[in-house]
């Protein structure tokens, strides 16, 4: 292999029933950055059957260029499916990076191309670099169990490939003067996808997308009940926001997985972050650190999370929380 043939960054722009993710349009955003430092194209790889309207919503954040690949088989995805089309495509035209969201198909395609095409792939990444001289992908993750970072090069193979979880960059609106939309023809046999996509049950259950509220109340072990959530959830609809947990809270049957932020939950980046009776342990940090303001309601001054927290309240968070909802109202009113 020939590293300097591969060149450009590519951003998997994964789509659901035509709905682009929004950690492909965050992927695009920091896909810029580094195409920008390594003078490179960023190109949106766009999978899917009638899906060719997104092109123009992935060129109004950031990407030069966006490949289509229309095809009654890419409708719903299929690890074969999805698979092949990517591999061919970066076997053809060689790219530098490639850069995967870790949705639940994120996850499941990224180590399968990977492997495809026998590179190194760097999972649930929290910073991207470049070493601008040699095009070197430095990607950093936290490891054994959150207690450091590490930090990953891929320098023998390409494309490096990297994973990223929804909420760790933000989306920018760029709009480049020359964006190209390219449509390539997909070349799939039935032999290639070897399941079939019988039905799709969709699951019922109302669940509040934590990662896209201005407003996190979050509660933790300090909170004490299941009861004492419903306080949480009334400074939320007071401030028009959502509740949130740690895996604290959650492990004792409070509050459902859905709204676990952290490490092994979700990254948000709210405006105003409220912990209740939360600890602070990094692994929950890492999922909140760069929400714009944090407040923080505990009982031991000395906890992390005080020290994390822009406002930071030594309390009882059960004698808090009412006396911080009956002056919100009064603001409000
Ligand atoms: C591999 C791995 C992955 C993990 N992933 C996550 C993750 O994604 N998210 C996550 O959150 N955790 C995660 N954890 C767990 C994490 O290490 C902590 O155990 C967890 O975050 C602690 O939750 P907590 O802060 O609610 O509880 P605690 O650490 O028990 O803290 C409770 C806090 O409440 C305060 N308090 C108690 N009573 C009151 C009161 N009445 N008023 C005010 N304050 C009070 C206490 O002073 C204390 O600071 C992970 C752990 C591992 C090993």
């Amino acid at each position: 292999m020939n590293i300097a043939d591969f060149k450009g960054v590519w951003v998997f722009a994964e789509q659901r029933e035509g709905e682009l993710q929004k950690v492909s349009l965050e992927l695009l955003g920091e896909g810029r950055r580094i195409a920008d430092e390594l003078g490179v194209e960023l190109t949106a790889l766009l999978l899917g059957h009638n899906i060719s309207d997104l092109a123009e919503t992935l060129g109004n954040h950031g990407a030069d260029k966006v490949i289509v690949c229309d095809h009654k088989d890419l409708e719903h995805y299929t690890t074969d499916g999805y698979t092949k089309v990517i591999c061919d495509l970066a076997k053809e035209r060689k790219p530098g990076i490639l850069f995967v969201g870790a949705t639940f198909i994120g996850r499941d395609l990224g180590p399968r191309v990977a492997a495809r095409l026998e590179t190194g792939l760097t999972a649930d990444c929290t910073q991207l670099a470049v070493e601008v001289e040699n095009g070197d992908l430095l990607a950093t993750r936290p490891a054994f169990g959150g207690n450091l970072m590490a930090t990953i090069a891929c320098p023998d193979h390409r494309p490096q490939m990297a994973t990223v979880r929804p909420g760790v960059f933000s989306k920018i609106d760029e709009r480049k003067p020359n964006l190209e939309i390219e449509n390539v023809e997909v070349k799939l046999a039935d032999s290639d996808i070897r399941t079939k996509v019988v039905e799709i049950v969709k699951e019922t259950k109302d669940v509040v997308d934590i990662s896209e509220a201005n407003f996190l109340v979050a509660g933790g072990r300090g909170v004490g009940s299941k009861e004492n959530f419903d306080k949480l959830q009334e400074l939320a609809d007071v401030l028009g926001g959502a509740v949130a947990a740690s895996r604290g809270a959650i492990d004792k049957g409070w509050v459902e997985r859905d709204y676990q932020v952290g490490q092994t939950g979700k990254t948000v980046r709210p405006n105003i972050y409220i912990a209740c009776g939360i600890s602070g342990a990094i692994q929950h940090t890492a999922g909140m650190q760069e929400s714009d303001m944090i407040i923080a309601i505990n009982k031991d001054e000395t906890a992390p999370i005080m020290k994390l927290a822009d406002y930071a309240i030594v309390g009882d968070v059960n004698k808090v929380l009412p006396e911080m909802i009956a002056q919100f109202k009064a603001a409000k009113n």
